[in-house]
């Protein structure tokens, strides 16, 4: 956690007195509103707790705390000692030329407080000499207040690229991370890099470009967008499975295009896949990309036991596209579970399990503030009680007899009805859609609606028949 970095600007969810904490590190601000013990935790404990919930548990790290503990003496030692190497080997790497009198140290003014403002000018090996003379954070320039004055090693920092090759070197850094934008050549891995092997003399780590996420075809996410997507976010629509899915079914060096409208449904098809190929059902999948699917499946699972995944015994799903109607349809979570068993998708019915009931009910949850959040509104719909008052054409109004009479002989299951109604419809001469049109109007009083398989079958079959029944002739 960088929390020794210094404030740069003021972002829209600060209250404006932060104004005077401009250029203060971040690890002595205060809680913006009043609810945790610092400026650090309150940004960074949402964060850690929506990890949590897909199951990655990172060990925190305070980077102001290991200078102040005196964990980086010797590297700062280091960097200080051999100066004038580590801006050669800056303007070598980058072109960026520091200048002759360089120090790679920014201390903390004794005075305001702010760390971006001070310019370090001597090293005594015990102290380091600043001038706090304002300084340029992004485009602001932020004034100093004019203190002179020297500080120990543990009161201020390194510059970030100094920084990285020191803790690198400091943790013992084997691989790491980063957007794509720091790997660019003379950029601030190439630098680290040099700086970490011959001043740290410690191997670089191996480095990870990844790509950026993209939300809804190509709209850059971040900061400076101005728009924040929060994996906690993600995880409410889409249950921590898929999640985790998500960021395991691509490459890091492809780009993510990240949809949380209709994406999300074709997200969720493409994890269920995965599911269904994992418990070994022919899904259509090549064989070459077979292992690949599996593994994905694998570890996108939350449980992570003696370091190997616990995956569930047995294929257990009641599809997202499913419930999506399933959750407009039924009140709660009980009478869901009546309707799926009633409809037969899954076998072993019977005994739901706690661990099953519970997995469902993050994914309905989920699928409900999807539908409330994000949903197209195509997709939500309300069951009209009683039949609503519109005209069906007489020759879709003969087939209805058909379907009816079928309908109650097949299981409720999605695939079953939608066959029957596609097929009947075409053995009249009627094309699928016009008749779906028809269907979604004597149910929902519109004429478009859910994949129409899964609607009925979510409903009770008298009803649905009952229905069919008063607009048939
Ligand atoms: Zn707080
Ligand atoms: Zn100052």
């Amino acid at each position: 956690m960088d929390d020794l970095d210094g404030l740069r600007k003021i972002p829209k969810q600060l209250p404006k007195e932060f104004e005077q904490y401009l250029g203060q590190p971040a690890f002595k601000l205060p809680c913006p509103d009043g609810c945790c013990s610092s400026f650090a935790e309150h940004f960074t404990r949402p964060f850690l707790e929506n990890l949590a919930r897909i199951d990655v548990k990172p060990e925190p790290v305070s980077v102001a705390k290991m200078y102040q503990d005196g964990k980086y003496d010797n590297v700062v030692r280091i960097a200080l000692d051999r100066a004038s190497e580590i801006t050669a080997i800056i303007k070598e790497v980058s072109g960026s030329d520091r200048g002759d009198d360089w120090l790679p140290f920014f201390a903390i003014c004794e005075s305001c407080g702010r760390i971006l403002t001070t310019q370090a000018y001597a090293w005594d090996g015990q102290k380091v000499s600043y001038r706090c003379k304002g300084g340029i954070a992004g485009k602001n320039f932020i004034e100093g207040c004019g203190h002179e004055g020297a500080v120990g090693i543990r009161d201020g920092k390194l510059p970030w690229r100094v920084e990285w090759a020191a803790r690198w070197s400091h943790l013992g850094v084997t691989f790491e991370p980063m957007g794509k934008d720091l790997m660019a050549s003379g950029g601030t891995y190439e630098t680290g890099k040099a700086i970490c092997e011959r001043i740290f003399n410690s191997p670089a780590p191996l480095p990870i470009p990844y790509e950026w996420i993209v939300i809804e075809g190509g709209k850059r996410l971040g900061k400076s967008a101005g728009r924040i997507l929060t994996i906690g976010e993600l995880i409410d629509i889409a249950t921590p499975e898929m999640a985790r899915y998500f960021f395991f079914r691509s490459k890091p060096t492809s780009h993510k295009d990240i949809d949380f409208g209709l994406g999300i449904t074709k997200l969720a098809e493409e994890y269920e896949l995965a599911e269904r190929t994992y418990f070994g059902q022919d899904t259509g999948i090549p064989e070459k990309e077979l292992e690949d699917v599996k593994r994905n499946y694998e570890l996108s699972s939350i449980n992570f036991i003696n370091n190997k995944f616990q995956v569930q015994s047995k294929y257990f799903n009641v599809s997202y596209s499913h419930l999506t109607s399933l959750v407009q349809t039924n009140d709660n979570l009980n009478s869901i579970i009546d309707t799926v068993n009633r409809t037969n998708e899954i076998r072993y019915v019977e005994d739901w399990s706690e661990e099953e009931r519970q997995k469902l009910e993050i994914k309905v949850d989920a699928v409900r503030k999807w539908i409330d959040t994000h949903a197209p509104e195509d997709m939500k719909f309300q069951v009209e009680k009683q039949p609503p008052d519109v005209q069906i054409p007489i020759d879709h109004r003969k087939a209805f007899d058909i379907i009816l009479d079928k309908l109650n002989k097949i299981d409720w299951t999605p695939d079953n009805i939608h066959n029957t109604i596609h097929e009947t419809s075409k053995n009249h001469g009627i094309k699928a859609g016009d008749m779906f049109k028809s269907m979604y109007q004597i149910f929902l009083n519109r004429t478009k609606g859910p994949r129409l398989g899964y609607l009925l079958a979510s409903l009770d079959r008298e009803f649905v028949v009952e229905r069919i029944r008063h607009f048939s002739k």
